[in-house]
């Protein structure tokens, strides 16, 4: 039997400590489906469609991922793509609250599924998107802490040059978030 596990975010936007859990989730499991939640009630800086090319771009290498985006509940979704495993990241403690009561209310959904946390890398112990964005909307340089794709986007979205100057005539920010 195939192992598959999905793997749900908001990867707003995908960042290298994501990127090692899926590469460290992939010694575990066959398949890792990379799945992009559509969260109405949270805003973000980047579109889906945008979220979904970063991550294709930093994952090409991997030909047993997958990316994809759902509505509704995870474990419906993990029933569906007939996966086994819900991987989740852990950081600090203050993750582990949040992701302890999610993992709870997921296995009394569904028993069939379990949920995987791996540790964080060493290095990524402080990287979230959040953080990322916070640093970028401010030409903060986040080189080494998201994919080469990403930190281009970042710039991007947020009016600064390669240089990390700030350009006359900033690109406008799609969602809500970057107002
Ligand atoms: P959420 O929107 O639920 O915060 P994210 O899209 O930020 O989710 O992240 C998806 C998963 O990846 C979560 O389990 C989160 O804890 C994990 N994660 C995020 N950043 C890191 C990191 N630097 N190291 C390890 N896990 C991480």
């Amino acid at each position: 039997m195939k192992r598959i596990a999905i793997y749900p975010g908001s990867f707003d936007p995908v960042t290298n400590g994501h990127l090692d859990i899926v590469e460290r989730g992939l010694k575990l499991f066959d398949k890792i489906i990379v799945a992009i939640m559509h969260n109405p009630g949270k805003t973000s800086l980047f579109t889906i469609d945008e979220r979904i090319e970063m991550l294709q771009n930093s994952l090409k290498k991997f030909s047993n991922v997958e990316i994809d985006t759902f509505n509704g509940l995870t474990v419906e979704y993990a029933k569906r793509r007939k996966a086994q495993g819900i991987l989740r990241g852990l950081r600090a403690l203050s993750d582990f609250e949040y992701e302890f009561q999610m993992a709870l209310m997921n296995r009394k959904l569904n028993r069939e599924v379990q949920t995987i946390f791996l540790m964080t890398g060493f290095r990524w112990i402080y990287t979230s998107s959040s953080i990322i964005k916070e640093a970028s909307r401010f030409g903060g340089n986040v080189n080494g802490m998201v994919p080469a794709l990403v930190q281009k986007k970042l710039r991007e979205k947020f009016g600064y040059t390669a240089r990390g100057t700030k350009r006359k005539a900033a690109k406008k920010a799609t969602s809500q978030a970057a107002k």
